[in-house]
Formats: C-alpha cells, structure tokens, sequence
C-alpha cells in the first residue's frame, strides 16, 4: 500500500503550477442533511462526523474565489440544499459573478414560493431526482412517502421555466421499469433524463450485494434505452452509462484528478471528487483556512495523482493511459486497499478477478433473491452513519466480501 503521508516526488515533479488547467465546475455540497434516506446515497457513510456548515458569508467567498479561478458551473447540491435557507442568496451572488448554476436536488421543500424566489435570483436549472417510476419503490428505497410530493414538484418546476433534468439511480431493482421511468420522464416535459446506473462508493457500497444487478438486465435496459432513443429523436435525451464493474477499462474518473472538478463538502474542505474523503493519508485543505487558489494550485491533496508520476504498474507503462488516467483512485482503494493502484475495473490489473467475482455473485441469483446471511439493506440515516462512523467501518458487507475474494474465497 503506498504510504500517502508522504509526499510522492514522481507526483511533486509532475504537477507544476503553471501546467496546471483552472477548475472548470465547482460543486457546492451546502449540507449533509437529508429529509431522504436513499439506499444508494453517495455522500460519506460517515457524514455525521462532518456535520458543521460553512456560513453565508464563507460560500459566497468560495463563489468569488472559485469564480476568480475560473470555474464556470456551479452545481448546489448536498444532501438536500433546500435545507439551506440561503439557498437563494447564493444562487442570486452566483448570477451576479456569471456561473451557469444548476440545483441537484430530491425536490423535498421546493415550493412554489422557493421557485419563484429561486426565478428570480437567476436560477438556470434544475435536476429533480427520483428513485423509480412506481410509488411502492421510489418510497422504498429513500424511506419516505415522497413519490406523489415529487410528481408535484415535477410539474411546479415546469410550470415554472426551468430547464429541467430528470435523474434515477438505476440498480437492480428498477432496471426493469427502465421503459416506465422514460415513459415518466417524457410525461412530465424533461428535456433530459440521466439513467445513472449506481456507482458503488458510500452507500452504495455498503448496500452493493443488494444493488448490483446482472448483465442481462443492463443488457435489456440498455437495448430499451436505444429503442426509446429512436422513436422520441430530440423531445428528450437520455443518458445512460453502462456501471463499471461491467467494463473491462476504467473511466477516466472525473476527467482526471485535479483537472476540471472542485467540490467543496458542507464543513468546507476542498475535494477533487465527491468521495474522495474516503481516502486514507490525505488530509483535505478547508476553504475557511487556505485560499481556494492555493488549495487548487499548491496542496498536496489536489496535487497526489494529478500526471502520471504517481502512477504504478500495469498503469506506469501503459500506452492506454493517457485516455484513462488509470481509472478510479478512490475505486481502487475501495477494491485493493491502495489507491494508487491501477483500478481493479480494468483487466490488465492483477486484481480484475476481483470485480468479476462480484459480479459473478450478483449472477448467481435472481434480482429478486437475496440470500440469507446477507445483512439487510441499510438505510442512509444518521443513526447508521454514527454507527458506521463509530466503529471505524464504513463499509462492512461490501468489505467482507471485498476482503474473501482478496483471500482467494469464492462469493
Ligand atoms: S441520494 Fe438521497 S439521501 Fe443522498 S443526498 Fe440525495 S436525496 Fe438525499
Ligand atoms: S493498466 Fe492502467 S492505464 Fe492501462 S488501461 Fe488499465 S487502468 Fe488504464
């Protein structure tokens, strides 16, 4: 395992200040806090342990700074941002600086007096969530009654301008209604629907046993997908990515670490992607202590796999990597315990057989068994995170399973 602690001269000589593009989208998590317990949720297990919030007036000057530095998108997200009651002074000092600004959001607490206020402060976008096509599972999987509530605010949203996008989890339990959640999406006017199949980091990682569905069931969602995008041509597009562990080359996750992405967590430390804290040996800087140019340019979190000094082998000599980056940093260390580590996604990694185990497992059954000695799915919620938190686990199913394959058990 590389020892993060410590500066990697490879990476110090790679990662110049002046070869160093500005971040081009700020991501701005404004709170952990949720009325939703999605099943899937990609925030820290542990978000209870970070549960301090930057003021007003410290986001504005991380607006400012990151506008300085050149960030043009601004995505307010969290947990829910609504929850933030300065939602819409942000978003009005976020025109005024000129960010294209886009709210993520389950659509809880999004009124008709909040869209107004939002209108008016220069809101441009909206990407409403929703968790499936029927009642029974969307309110399943967040642990809420919110489907009806959310069709509501769907229909608000439209009613009120807004471009909006809307964006579903895809996992095993609703790759069969992928036709339905089209069907859902074009009945409520949005111009664009993200199928994000589930990545496993966070929560999802904890609950991947339950969520990871079989290839025929991405195969027959995917062949839907395509069909439906022949028949509705521009009324609405449709994204859909096929997940990892179905790959057998890594994405090049975020565009590169360091590249183009800066995300700011509720308490303010600065992140180059959303689950970047599950990294060991880092520590991230906080915008209330260093100045976001300085943490973007000069710090060692942001600076640790940027280039390719870093790199190990397979990746090192790789005349793949340059598309590639080596994957994910923050999968690899999920999946071998180190993070420099080529992503174990790709097949030339000597732990490849490891992603295939996993979902080989997943194979093995029916999307509607779920055998026995499996824990039961775990909520997000802050009694589980604290407890997740507490014994210093965050991710105990999946890391059993993780750490068998690793000891060469079969799933
Ligand atoms: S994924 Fe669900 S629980 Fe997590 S922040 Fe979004 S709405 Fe809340
Ligand atoms: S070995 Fe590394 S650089 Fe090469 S394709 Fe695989 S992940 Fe990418």
């Amino acid at each position: 395992m590389t020892d993060l602690s410590r500066p990697d001269p490879n990476t110090q000589t790679e990662a110049k200040p002046d070869a160093i593009a500005p971040p081009l989208w700020l991501l701005a998590e404004l709170t952990y806090r949720c009325p939703l317990h999605c099943v899937f949720c990609y925030n820290p297990t542990n978000y209870t342990d970070h549960s301090r919030e930057l003021t007003t007036a410290q986001w504005i000057d991380v607006l400012r700074e990151a506008r300085a530095l050149g960030a043009a998108q601004l995505g307010f997200s969290g947990g829910e941002p609504l929850l933030r009651e300065d939602l819409e002074v942000l978003v009005g000092e976020a025109r005024q600086l000129g960010f294209y600004t886009n709210l993520i959001t389950s659509g809880i607490g999004l009124t008709d007096a909040r869209l107004d206020a939002l209108k008016a402060a220069g809101l441009d976008h909206i990407q409403l969530s929703f968790q499936d096509s029927t009642q029974e599972l969307n309110d399943f999987l967040s642990s809420t009654r919110t489907f009806d509530l959310k069709k509501r605010v769907a229909a608000s949203i439209k009613a009120h301008g807004f471009p909006m996008v809307l964006n579903c989890v895809l996992h095993r339990f609703n790759l069969p209604h992928v036709d339905r959640i089209i069907d859902m999406a074009l009945a409520m006017g949005a111009e664009y629907l993200e199928l994000a199949n589930t990545q496993y980091y966070g929560w999802a990682h904890t609950n991947r046993a339950q969520l990871m569905p079989t290839a025929e069931q991405l195969q027959e969602a995917e062949a839907v997908v395509n069909r439906y995008r022949k028949e509705i041509g521009e009324r609405c597009k449709i994204f859909f990515v096929v997940p990892d562990y179905f790959e057998t080359r890594p994405k090049r996750c975020m565009n590169g670490w360091g590249a183009v992405f800066l995300g700011i967590a509720p308490d303010g430390a600065a992140l180059p992607c959303h689950t970047a804290r599950s990294l060991p040996g880092l520590t991230f800087p906080n915008v209330t202590e260093t100045p976001l140019r300085e943490i973007w340019y000069e710090s060692d979190a942001f600076n640790r796999f940027r280039g390719f000094g870093w790199m190990k082998e397979p990746c090192r000599s790789c005349d793949e990597k340059e598309r590639d980056l080596g994957g994910c940093r923050c999968q690899a260390y999920l999946l071998t315990g180190d993070p420099a580590n080529a992503d174990p996604v790709c097949d030339k990694s000597p732990e490849h057989e490891h992603v295939v185990q996993v979902v080989r497992a997943a194979a093995t059954r029916t999307p509607e068994q779920q055998p026995a000695k499996e824990q039961p799915i775990l909520f997000r919620n802050d009694a589980n995170s604290r407890r997740l938190a507490a014994t210093g686990d965050s991710r105990p199913q999946a890391q059993d399973q993780d750490q068998a394959i690793s000891r060469g058990e079969r799933t």
